[in-house]
């Protein structure tokens, strides 16, 4: 099948076709069924049922053309959700493009993390570091509909992406976006939470990354520094400058980062770490005294 591209391919035809294509990268073993029908659907822009009824519809030109246009993309490492544009979070639907790194599941502990200490909290000011995509501010602003937002980022770009999603959420009412070097742009101003998903990826580690990270989502979003401890040395001081007493800094943290982390908050008050589903300690909590 590899190869052959029939200008009059079935829908069928066509994801198989897409999934031995892309059988031929390592990288992809296993994904290349769940990848090709979803570039398919992307292209074609039906629900997944409807793909299965209408196995048998053949595609125009043009889709055929578009279709082998993106698994060829695939097949170069491109994350599906730069190729399609859109990642789900917290139940919310995202756009993404190569401006900010693609919204992860462990983040969505910081968003519930952030909830839970919240919840007697009545209008709370809460302000998220590095926004990215905006999918903690956007998350957070949706659940607590008398929440005020500042999302800050040093990207303009990214920051145009986080504008859009909280336009396409319903929450920009309630959202102050801000170019900014961590916290320098609200200095003076006070915070009932700082909540941030830092970049915290030491620059050595970045060949074992996994080619779709290092190819294709931003540097800025993912290297920190020498350590990977760069950002939360500088976040975590600024921070509590900010905050009002009793008041909250949550951060999603790297594998193998806790007890660095558990030194840089030595003062801070009910210090927790929230594990992912893989009992990694993935968010810390701490209160300011
Ligand atoms: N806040 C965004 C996220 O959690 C972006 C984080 C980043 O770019 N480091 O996905």
């Amino acid at each position: 099948m590899r190869g052959m591209f029939d200008h009059s391919m079935s829908i069928g035809d066509a994801i198989e076709w897409g999934e031995s294509f892309l059988d031929e990268s390592l990288e992809l073993e296993g994904r290349s069924r769940a990848d090709s029908t979803l570039l398919l659907r992307h292209v074609l822009g039906i629900p997944h049922a409807e793909l299965y009824a209408y196995r048998e519809r053949h595609l125009t030109q043009l889709q055929l053309a578009t279709f082998q246009s993106l698994i060829n993309a695939r097949l170069k490492g491109k994350p599906i959700q730069y190729i399609t544009c859109e990642q789900e979070f917290f139940g919310l639907p995202f756009l993404v493009t190569p401006d900010v790194l693609i919204p992860r599941p462990e983040t969505e502990h910081l968003v519930e993390a952030a909830i839970a200490r919240l919840q007697n909290c009545s209008a709370p000011r809460i302000v998220d570091v590095g926004t990215g995509s905006g999918c903690i501010a956007v998350a957070l602003a949706h659940a607590m509909p008398h929440s005020q937002m500042v999302a800050l980022d040093i990207s303009a770009a990214a920051l145009a992406v986080a504008e859009q999603n909280a336009r396409q959420n319903g929450v920009t009412e309630r959202i102050h976006f801000l170019q900014s070097d961590l916290l320098a742009a609200v200095v003076g101003e006070r915070f009932d939470a700082v909540v941030s998903n830092p970049p915290y990826i030491a620059l050595s580690e970045r060949a074992s990354l996994a080619r779709e990270v290092r190819e294709f989502e931003p540097a800025l979003a993912l290297f920190a520094g020498a350590t990977g401890l760069e950002i939360y040395q500088r976040l975590i001081v600024e921070a509590k400058d900010l905050l009002a007493s009793g008041g909250w800094l949550l951060m999603e943290i790297g594998h193998g980062q806790k007890s660095a982390i558990e030194k840089l908050l030595q003062g801070w008050d009910a210090l927790e770490f929230v594990p992912d589903l893989q009992s990694i300690p993935r968010v810390v909590v701490a209160r300011k005294v």
